[in-house]
């Protein structure tokens, strides 16, 4: 019996594979997040076989990346990644392997691995080939590189991401040679693609620690920038009080880096190339509500809720407060979120004498602005009463 459980399935399409006459393990995350009972969201398979071979096993697959020897097998309702045992060769360009090479050699694939903890495989049975100390790494909770820190770095800059993501993730100690080999090679960071750099991002800042964002910076991964990384930790801690929205955590922090480091937020999500309603989004710091209900109410009604809600997080996250969640309970509410849910209509207005455009578009406003402090005045006959006093003025 072994200790860890492999699904049913998964287990199966092991053994499919080795009842072949090749070698099959379970290797990665997986591997790492079953020895630390985390949830597992995808199974990666390491194996001897080539991709045709494995193809030809399986009733479904899908050739996902076979030029690096991956398959995507299908099996009984479940998916697995399958890739053939490569190794390590040269990289000139700090982020692509120059050339793909197999290897019969399970050790030799574990070895072109990040860390430590991402370098086990574990077979059908629950047995663990672990080369390079991942287990007693986990038991000590410290990210290390396989092998000579610098070196790994040097070949591919998304590594140092990496570090910094998993300890956010796991709540694990970067160990002290490696940390230092960020340090010393963080400035070719610059040379990667934006997506790969937003999805480590992503990823960090909806853990549960996203200040180790603060720390990306300051280890200068993030490029260069004059200003206070302690106040920018501060400020990223706070994240941790809003949803794990991606979208909504990464304005936030485009926002407190503008406050702490003085970089402009809309250049900084470009930098990471994000799409253009976040960007627009990251012009919501000009409206941040002071804390209140009712402020947080108006601004609804001046900006709407999309720009509110994004105002209020960076809000929160620049000066503390809760304005992002006042601006929940507002949505939750029953309450007017915009003039066109008033308990008046446009119809009731033109009975009142007043024709549709501008006129009655202030009068509108005029109503819910007046709303937003009493909401009990919602209601048709004071509306038309408030309407016909603005009509006076
Ligand atoms: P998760 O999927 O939970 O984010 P993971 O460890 O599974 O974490 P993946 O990006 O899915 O990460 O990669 C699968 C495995 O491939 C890793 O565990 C690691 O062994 C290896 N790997 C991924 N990226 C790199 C890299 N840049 N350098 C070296 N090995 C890598
Ligand atoms: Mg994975």
């Amino acid at each position: 019996m072994t200790k860890f459980m492999i699904p049913g399935n998964i287990c199966r399409i092991l053994k499919k594979i080795q009842s072949s006459g090749e070698q099959a393990c379970l290797v990665g995350g997986c591997v790492r997040d079953m020895v630390m009972g985390r949830r597992i969201h995808d199974w990666d398979i390491t194996t001897s076989a080539g991709w045709e071979k494995i193809a030809g096993l399986f009733k479904k697959s899908a050739a996902t990346g076979i030029k690096y020897g991956t398959v995507t097998v299908f099996y009984r309702g479940t998916k697995a990644e399958v890739t053939t045992f490569r190794r390590d060769t040269g990289y000139t360009d700090m982020r692509h392997p120059d050339d793909v090479r197999f290897t019969p050699e399970l050790k030799e694939d574990l070895a072109r691995r990040d860390f430590t903890m991402n370098a086990m495989a574990m077979d059908a049975d629950g047995g663990i080939t672990d080369p390079f100390g991942g287990m007693a790494d986990i038991a000590d909770r410290v990210i290390r590189c396989v092998g000579e820190p610098d070196r790994r770095f040097l070949e591919d800059a998304l590594r140092m991401f990496r570090a910094l993501r998993f300890s956010a993730q796991l709540g694990f100690e970067i160990e002290a040679v490696t940390k230092s080999a960020i340090v010393n090679n963080a400035s070719n960071c610059k040379y990667l693609s934006a997506g790969r750099v937003r999805t480590e991002l992503l990823k960090t800042i909806c853990s549960d620690r996203p200040e180790v964002a603060a720390d990306m910076f300051e280890m200068g991964l993030l490029g260069d920038f004059d200003g206070d990384t302690a106040t920018l930790h501060k400020m990223a801690e706070r994240l941790r009080k809003l949803p794990k929205s991606g979208d909504l955590r990464l304005i936030s922090l485009s926002a407190a880096a503008g406050r702490a480091l003085n970089i402009s937020p809309g250049e900084f999500l470009e930098r990471l190339g994000c799409g253009r309603e976040v960007k627009e989004l990251s012009g919501a710091f000009d409206c941040v509500p002071c804390g209140s209900a009712e402020e947080i109410r108006l601004s609804c009604g001046e900006y709407g809720m999309k720009k509110t809600m994004a105002a209020c997080a960076a809000g929160d996250t620049i000066l503390g407060g809760s304005r992002y969640r006042l601006f929940k309970e507002f949505v939750r509410s029953d309450l007017p979120h915009s003039v066109r849910e008033l308990a008046i209509s446009g119809r009731e207005l033109m009975a009142l004498g007043l024709s549709p455009g501008r006129e009655m578009g202030d009068v509108l406003n005029e109503l819910y602005r007046h709303v937003c402090r009493f909401p009990e005045d919602n209601n048709t006959e004071k509306l038309i009463k408030l309407a016909e006093m603005c009509m006076c003025k």
